[in-house]
């Protein structure tokens, strides 16, 4: 579904590592179908990934079954945030394909918190540590439950 597409290459998908445990990563909370990860690059406050646990490439390429918890784990995410966090406003995008700045290929959404004084960091920013997206897995972890869209997906 995304000819056309020019995708990132990979040898292995980073987020499958992460998902099936083979490299350390840190989840908020997930289901069978999708999963809320920090990334380690914060570009708000606080900054989540929210990607389905099986590989799809881009957003066109999900069956019609994750695309509601997909969404339910999206505005569980962004409520998190604003739970937690308190901020002015929370930004949520996601990318396709290379000439969209999609750097692994499967399908992820961003949603982040803006930071005081608004916006969030597009910039290059620091990478945090494990330990330091665990904390803030920890201050998030209480506002989030992805059990209650868990068993929802057909494809
Ligand atoms: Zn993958």
């Amino acid at each position: 579904m995304s000819d056309g597409i020019a995708m990132p290459e990979a040898d292995r998908c980073a987020f499958c590592d992460y998902l099936s445990g083979a490299r350390p990563y840190v989840f908020v909370d997930r289901n069978s179908v999708v999963a809320v990860a920090v990334t380690l690059e914060q570009r708000g406050r606080a900054h989540l990934l929210v990607l389905p646990v099986g590989h799809f490439a881009t957003l066109m390429d999900i069956p019609n079954g994750v695309t509601g918890p997909l969404m339910r784990a999206l505005r569980g995410a962004a409520i998190a945030i604003a739970s937690a966090e308190k901020p002015e406003g929370i930004a949520v995008w996601q990318n396709n394909g290379l000439a969209a700045a999609q750097q692994i290929p499967h399908l992820h959404f961003h949603v982040a918190g803006t930071l005081p004084g608004g916006g969030t960091d597009f910039g290059p920013v620091p990478e945090i540590s494990l330990d330091q997206a665990r904390e803030i897995a920890q201050r998030l972890a209480p506002f989030l439950d992805l059990t209650a869209s868990e068993g929802t997906a057909q494809s």
